[in-house]
């Protein structure tokens, strides 16, 4: 590696270039990289044995105009070259770093990685450019044959991914051995790809796909690299990059590209994609853990709303460590048995009526309730949900029965626990609801389960026979989060289920001034499909009043009850006490309305006890 003194004066540069040239000579007899050094004033470029090597001269040193430089390189590549030098004598790159071809002798090109130091005179005026050539020919036919190598994925004609992970390992080898620059790692995800092929089929899908290919391909620089890595998912290899903003700057291209309309069977299709960016940097050890991280930050494109990237940072950094420690907590958790169950009541909107309860797991991190959003998918991940998920159905059932046998003029019939997918691929899962069921001594049809659509789309087949044998017990199947997921409308019809859960999204566009008829959508269908219909996340009144003037029967909310130990519910029902709500106010103005919106949960005549409503 050649180290340039910053000399900043022609007085001292006499002795420096004497220093220099030792250096030169000594770094020339022991380095295999060329070198270069070019006096900007006299417009001489000195070339090292090791450089006219490279390129197949004679390899005694000697001098040249910039010009027979320049002419050596790759014509494509030359303006390129000029640019990057420019950039960093104008000090808009703080470094030169760039990779182009060059001629060789032979007339096959070179692939060389080219670096640069700058030497200022007085107030800053460039002198100098000294630097050195790096042979990487090797290293990026070794990558290009890893390409061709016939690992690619047949329907793009892209390479797959375990070339693209290799292709990376060579990466990162070549950065830390300084022989490469920085470079980023795009990890793309497209929305809605699901219910694209879904609604227009599966060729239509392998259609789009190809067609997303192609324009990606349009978006990249020579010399990047384009994976499918199964499914919807892409990933992206940026190489030789000077800054993060040129990773950036490549995303919002890519974004741009997903503007207009896919034409695929005679059809336009739009789709956007998500991006995750990770760049290279000296802490990653292996190919995965780059991927890992630019996979996280396209999380947080999916979540911050689609169609945008994001670029993995300290933050997401900080969450992923979180997520090991979390990771750990969780699986003591389980040993320890450290969950709970809370309950939320649902309600019938016509009588007021608690008709039923959602069992909800909650779990306390080091004193702190952590949401099961966060923490369910990581059981999923690390196969605990099937654990958490039987303990959790054991205890409602239990729960639930005991609060029959103590209350029993109430008229709530139903406890509804939630399912993960994964259980539902678990063997033993048919045998383990009979179980709960039978040993808490609850009645089958009062249990419902909550399933989501993603649990009918991976292995319909074996899932409807699944359903299809508890519904024969007589449990019931509620469809939770129903709308958002990727389930075709059309295929609906053939499903076990028993109710659909509308997702509080579409309850909270209730509350909008120009509100989309989804909401009468989803209840025309369950209507034509014959299944019950549960409004989840009823926050407002005016929710809870649209919602039954649209013929929807039983919600849950925060307008009623958010979910409550059992302990709360047992006081409740115990004590049988009225209690003052919103809900109250509004009734008390609408007295046609009978009691509609109390969730009374003893009805027996004289003393009309009624659950706590108190909003949030
Ligand atoms: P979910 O099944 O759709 O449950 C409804 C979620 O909405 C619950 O969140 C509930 O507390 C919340 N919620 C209820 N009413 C309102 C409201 O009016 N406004 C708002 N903003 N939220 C309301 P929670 O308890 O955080 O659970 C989140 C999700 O975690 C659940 O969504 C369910 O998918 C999953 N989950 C919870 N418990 C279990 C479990 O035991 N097993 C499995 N597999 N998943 C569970
Ligand atoms: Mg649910
Ligand atoms: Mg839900």
């Amino acid at each position: 590696m050649l180290i340039w003194h910053d000399v900043s004066d022609r007085a001292r540069t006499d002795s420096a270039l004497q220093q220099s040239e030792a250096r030169f000579a000594l770094l020339e007899s022991s380095i295999s990289d060329g070198l270069w050094e070019w006096d900007l004033d006299a417009k001489v470029v000195r070339f090292s044995g090791q450089w006219r090597n490279i390129v197949g001269l004679s390899p005694t040193s000697a001098t040249g105009t910039p010009q027979d430089w320049f002419e050596r390189v790759h014509e494509e590549d030359r303006d390129l070259l000029e640019a990057a030098i420019e950039a960093y004598l104008s000090g808009n790159n703080s470094e030169l770093v760039h990779q182009h071809r060059i001629r060789h002798e032979d007339g096959s090109y070179r692939h060389v990685l080219c670096r640069g130091i700058v030497v200022h005179a007085v107030r800053r005026r460039p002198v100098r450019l000294g630097g050195s050539i790096t042979d990487v020919t090797e290293r990026i036919e070794a990558e290009r044959s890893l390409r061709d190598s016939g690992s690619r994925d047949p329907l793009t004609g892209l390479c797959n991914r375990a070339v693209f992970v290799e292709l990376l390992r060579h990466r990162l080898n070549a950065l830390k051995k300084r022989q490469a620059g920085q470079f980023a790692v795009l990890f793309l995800d497209l929305d809605r790809f699901k219910v694209i092929n879904d609604s227009l089929g599966h060729l239509a899908g392998d259609e789009l796909l190809i067609s997303v290919s192609r324009r990606l391909e349009s978006c990249l620089r020579e010399g990047d690299v384009l994976a499918r890595l199964g499914g919807d998912e892409f990933a992206i290899f940026l190489h030789e990059l000077r800054d993060e903003k040129q990773a950036n700057a490549i995303a919002f291209r890519i974004q741009d590209a997903f503007s207009a309309a896919f034409p695929i069977g005679g059809r336009e299709v739009f789709t956007s994609t998500s991006i995750g960016i990770a760049f290279s940097d000296f802490r990653y050890d292996s190919p995965e853990e780059i991927m890992r991280d630019a996979d996280t930050a396209m999380y947080h494109a999916k979540a911050r709303g689609k169609a945008r990237h994001e670029v993995f940072d300290a933050h997401m950094h900080a969450l992923a460590i979180d997520r090991i420690g979390l990771e750990s907590d969780l699986q003591r958790a389980v040993r320890c048995n450290d969950f709970e169950v809370h309950y939320q009541p649902i309600v019938s909107l016509n009588s007021g009526d608690c008709v039923g309860f959602e069992a909800l797991v909650r779990w306390t991190r080091d004193g702190k309730p952590v949401s099961p959003s966060a923490f369910i998918p990581v059981a999923e991940e690390l196969g605990l949900i099937e654990a958490i998920g039987s303990r959790v159905l054991r205890e409602a059932c239990r729960t639930f029965a005991s609060w029959q046998r103590r209350f029993p003029g109430s008229r709530f019939d139903c406890i509804t626990v939630n399912v993960s997918t994964r259980q539902l691929a678990q063997q033993s899962f048919f045998r383990m609801v009979e179980e709960a069921v039978r040993d808490a001594d609850l009645k089958p049809s009062h249990l419902r389960l909550e399933i989501t659509e993603t649990a009918l789309l991976t292995s319909p087949q074996t899932t409807a026979v699944l359903l299809q044998k508890l519904r024969e017990i007589g449990v019931k199947i509620y469809l939770d989060d129903f709308g958002t997921g990727h389930s075709s409308l059309s295929y609906l019809h053939q499903l076990p289920v028993d109710a659909l859960k509308i997702d509080r999204s579409f309850v909270e566009s209730l509350l909008l001034p120009e509100r989309p008829a989804i909401v009468e959508s989803i209840l025309a269908l369950a209507y034509t499909l014959e299944t019950g219909v549960v409004a989840e996340g009823v926050e407002d009144e005016v929710q809870a009043l649209a919602l039954e003037r649209l013929g929807c029967r039983y919600a849950q909310g925060y307008l009623f009850s958010p979910a409550i130990p059992p302990s709360k519910v047992e006081e409740l029902l115990d004590s049988g006490q009225a209690l003052v709500s919103s809900r109250r106010l509004m009734i008390d103005r609408s007295p046609s309305t009978h009691l509609p919106w109390t969730a009374r949960l003893d009805s027996s005549v004289e003393r009309e006890s009624e659950l706590v409503v108190a909003r949030r």
